[in-house]
């Protein structure tokens, strides 16, 4: 495994439902799950079905122990988890990390009622991996391993959210979904998380034309996802969470209007993966 390498992949890139069908082959139709290799450690954000077909290439690669952190429990981001292999293999460790329901329930409490009859047939004991829950609150720094430092805040959704920024040699990324703007407003604690971030993921369910409509469902657009980079000073910005309305066709479209807004914009699809160069080379 490179040592050096700050990779970033998309296993799912669309919320609410995972699709399947020809209009969405280019863009793809699996839900939220975005892997972020820091070095040798492995970190997932979310585990809609996109996480099925990442749990495969783990194993494929023999990658035992890693994190997954959850933005938070709506079904796109948690859907794929019972049929995540790595969880039924005991020679797996994984940690699994959220704070949207801080006081309210824990982590464990989280998924053992997501996972158990009669939505499911068994429940999460059965899982032979070592599932190690944590618990944090928003605000908190996050160290899950040796040089990888993790900020968190609130989003606007309801039923709340995180929002992550992953700090590793001398550069970061920062994963901002499920989240939706006040007209005119940038967010100080999104503007907080992105600053000078290689990559910001940024939920970009709707267009401004269509926010009338979908005031209080509690997402984004990709105009305010320019608006906060070109704030912030972020380097890149990927389309996230495409409505699973939304054909090739019209992604296509929607991704040429954000390139032109600003060069660094691209909607992210599954399989897609993002090269970074750490900033702090070692010496030879
Ligand atoms: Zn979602
Ligand atoms: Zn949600």
């Amino acid at each position: 495994m490179d040592e050096e390498a700050f990779r970033v992949r998309f296993w799912g890139v669309r919320g609410s439902l995972p699709v399947s069908g020809p209009q969405f082959i280019r863009y793809g139709g699996n839900t939220a799950c975005v892997e972020v290799q820091c070095g040798r450690h492995t970190l997932f954000f979310d585990a809609g079905s996109g996480i099925r077909p990442a749990g495969e290439a783990l194993m494929a690669a023999a990658i035992n122990d890693f994190d997954i952190f959850f933005t938070h429990c709506h079904y796109d981001h948690i859907v794929g988890l019972p049929f995540f292999f790595p969880f039924y293999d005991p020679k797996i460790r994984v940690r699994l990390w959220s704070g949207h329901l801080a006081g309210r329930m824990t982590t464990w409490e989280m998924l053992s009622e997501f996972m158990r009859p009669p939505w499911f047939p068994v429940r999460l004991e059965i899982c032979k991996a070592n599932l190690d829950c944590k618990d944090f609150v928003s605000g908190d720094i996050l160290r899950p391993r040796e040089g990888i430092a993790i900020r968190t805040a609130s989003l606007n959704h309801p039923g709340g959210c995180i929002g992550y920024r992953v700090e590793w040699g001398g550069r970061a990324i920062a994963v901002i979904t499920d989240t939706e703007h006040e007209p005119g407003k940038l967010d100080p604690a999104i503007l907080g998380l992105i600053e000078g971030a290689e990559l910001v993921v940024y939920d970009c369910t709707y267009v401004e034309e269509e926010m009338q409509r979908y005031r209080g469902y509690g997402h984004s657009t990709w105009q305010q996802g320019v608006k906060l980079c070109k704030a912030a000073g972020a380097k890149r910005l990927a389309l996230f969470h495409h409505d699973p309305a939304r054909t090739d066709a019209q992604i296509e479209a929607i991704e040429q209007e954000a390139a032109q807004a600003f060069s660094g914009a691209f909607a992210a699809r599954d399989g897609q993966v993002l090269d970074f160069v750490r900033q702090t080379v070692k010496q030879r």
